[in-house]
């Protein structure tokens, strides 16, 4: 299998047979080998710096059912919540002090924040951060509402795609949800100028190799500025809560196949990773991963953001995550850096 991964480093591509051969006829020694040549691969791109992303989980009414997920609609024991625009400034404002240049605004989507607020929420923060990134992660919206938010500054936009095949996708989504219309949003969100950053769980319910496959062909084909993928997390709420979690193991996989195939990408060592291992996000970044993105939301309401049981961090100040991350990240020979953390087009 080294052929193959060597492979992957030199031409960042494989066939849909290669890349199912890579995924069943995996070993613990062409796993290790596959992140060792990945973690190479993001130092040489970007060095020893790992960007953080300061996380604001804005609201989390959401009118969406995905059967995964702690805060779809019909989880009647989610207790709700939305921040104001003055609360999310606070945040803002102290993450600004603890260095960080990029502020994430993730929610369910929630009908009451309006074009006509998103964008007076974008605007604001952009003119009193004008040297800081903007990430919305605020799901499906169409293309006219995409445009409004880019044209009020917003700089970056993640919508995980979950899973690139169609029948699998309807295993995860109630009828009304199409992946087809997902991966659409993700095409606009490219042509308007985006960072955009697509991706998937790792182990979900249903998931074959062959759904992973269409996952790697999928993204090489968009060729996204970031990709998040984590751990499927079984919530106590939903249908899946008798499910068993994606594991370590095939996540630092595919995390390292994805910094070979898609060298410069934004990667991020997800909260989800950190939850099913205690040294989850410094394998990951070990594994190619150079994107961190601790959370700046109030404490008051952290635990209300759970998408998945045992999520870690629900109890900590900002300061205390932006901190304990620093130390983690030194102690494998990496740096937060104070900085907006962009896509980079070219090699160091
Ligand atoms: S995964 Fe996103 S869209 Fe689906 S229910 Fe949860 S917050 Fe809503």
């Amino acid at each position: 299998m080294k052929h193959l991964i060597d492979k992957l480093r030199r031409e960042q591509d494989l066939s849909a047979e290669e890349f199912r051969m890579l995924l069943t006829e995996r070993s613990k020694e062409t796993d290790l080998y596959a992140r060792e040549q990945a973690d190479q691969v993001r130092q040489q791109v970007y060095g020893n710096e790992i960007y953080v992303r300061g996380l604001i989980e804005f609201t989390n009414y959401c009118k969406n059912d995905c059967y995964y997920c702690g805060i779809r609609r019909s989880n009647r024991n989610a207790q709700r919540y939305r921040l104001t625009e003055e609360d999310i400034l606070v945040c803002c404002r102290e993450g600004y002090e603890l260095g960080f240049r990029t502020f994430v605004l993730q929610g369910g989507e929630d009908g009451y924040y309006t074009d006509e607020k998103l964008v007076s929420l974008i605007r604001g923060i952009k003119e009193i951060y004008p040297d800081c990134a903007l990430t919305l992660s605020i799901g499906e919206k169409s293309e006219e509402s995409y445009r409004a938010y880019r044209e009020a500054g917003a700089d970056r936009y993640l919508l995980r795609h979950e899973t690139a095949c169609e029948e699998h996708y309807r295993k995860l989504h109630p009828a009304e949800m199409s992946g087809e219309n997902r991966r659409n949003c993700l095409r606009i969100l490219k042509k308007l100028g985006y960072q955009t950053g697509a991706g998937f769980m790792v182990g979900s319910p249903f998931q074959t190799v062959d759904d992973l496959v269409e996952d790697f062909l999928f993204l090489k084909e968009l060729d996204p500025e970031m990709v998040g993928i984590g751990p499927f997390i079984a919530h106590q709420d939903t249908p899946f809560h008798d499910r068993e979690s994606g594991t370590l193991e095939d996540t630092l996989f595919y995390l390292a196949l994805l910094r070979l195939m898609l060298p410069n990408v934004l990667l991020p060592a997800t909260t989800a990773l950190g939850t099913i291992h205690p040294k989850g996000r410094e394998l990951g970044v070990r594994s190619g991963a150079n994107v961190v993105m601790p959370n700046l939301s109030p404490v008051s309401v952290r635990k209300k953001y759970m998408l998945y049981d045992g999520k870690i961090c629900t109890g900590d100040e900002a300061a205390e995550c932006r901190y304990c991350l620093s130390r983690r990240m030194e102690a494998i020979g990496c740096q937060i850096v104070t900085d907006r953390g962009d896509y980079r087009t070219v090699h160091r």
